[in-house]
């Protein structure tokens, strides 16, 4: 019997029985292979039809399971950049809160949002503004660690959730994607180039015990205040106004916060 058999099935030991391999076929695409070990091969004339069917039923409910993970990958990712998008930032940030909770790790957020990008369009154009949005995320996504979350919030708009990180720790990243933004030159065409710069609101859930909403709340404010403040820079939800203090004194050629203000250097402040 052996000797008639033209494929010889590695998962069975034919010298015992018989086996018969039926693949399961679907959508022109091999998705596994049920195996069955029979007493002899007479049994495969009946077991045969079943079988088949059977593998056939399987193999449409494997397709459809396959082309579902698909589609939900593509409905959490936005295809101009590849990052992650809003809806997958929401349940991953829910789900680092509970981990984070359990295991008590903080959780560091990042808020991003591109300086004055609607002059960065008006001034080169709506694609060159897409190409800066993408060489904007390859920037994002070279500055932190690959357990990090990168994700499109909005037009230009971003978030980056870093599981296990201080708020301390979220502000050193952001420094450092702020830098390597304003360091970058950006390819807007053959022989053509721009910059722009971000500015950056930081939380982390070791200063802030919120919920997410709670959390975006926070790093959008500390955004606000970081545009408010002169853009280009990061501000972190709990520093406060000390920090806008700082800055603002340094502009007015303080050495910072708490400091004397020459009568002088107070005039020229109040007249900016
Ligand atoms: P600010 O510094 O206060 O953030 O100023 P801004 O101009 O960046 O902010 P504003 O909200 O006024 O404008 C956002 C701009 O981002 C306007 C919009 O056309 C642009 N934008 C949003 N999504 C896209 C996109 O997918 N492609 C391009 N090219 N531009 C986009
Ligand atoms: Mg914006
Ligand atoms: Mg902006």
């Amino acid at each position: 019997m052996e000797d008639d058999l033209a494929v010889r099935c590695p998962a069975h030991d034919v010298a015992t029985g018989a086996a018969a391999c039926v693949p399961m076929m679907a959508l022109g695409q091999v998705m596994g292979v049920i195996h069955l070990a029979l007493t002899d091969a007479r049994q495969a004339e009946d077991v045969m039809p079943v079988a088949t069917r059977v593998a056939e039923q399987i193999a449409v409910a494997l397709a459809n399971a396959r082309l579902m993970k698909t589609l939900e990958g593509l409905a959490m990712t936005d295809a101009m950049t590849g990052l992650h998008n809003a809806r997958f930032f929401d349940s991953f940030l829910d789900q680092q809160l509970t981990a984070a909770e359990r295991d008590s790790q903080p959780v560091g957020l990042i808020m991003l949002d591109i300086d004055h990008f609607k002059q960065f369009n008006d001034t080169h154009g709506h694609p060159a503004g897409d190409e800066a949005l993408r060489a904007f995320s390859r920037a994002v996504r070279s500055s932190v660690r690959a357990s990090d979350v990168v994700a499109r919030y909005g037009g230009e708009e971003f978030m980056v959730v870093l599981p296990g990180s201080t708020e301390a720790d979220a502000r050193r990243v952001a420094e450092k994607i702020r830098r390597s933004v304003e360091e970058m030159v950006i390819e807007i065409g053959p022989g053509r180039y721009a910059r722009t710069t971000v500015s950056a609101g930081v939380v982390g859930t070791d200063t802030q015990h919120l919920d997410r909403k709670g959390l975006v709340s926070m790093v959008d404010a500390a955004l606000y205040r970081a545009k408010e403040s002169g853009r280009n820079r990061v501000v972190s939800a709990s520093t406060g106004d000390q920090e806008l203090e700082a800055a603002a004194g340094r502009r007015r050629g303080r050495t910072g916060a708490g400091q004397p203000i020459p009568i002088s250097s107070q005039a020229e402040g109040q007249s900016a």
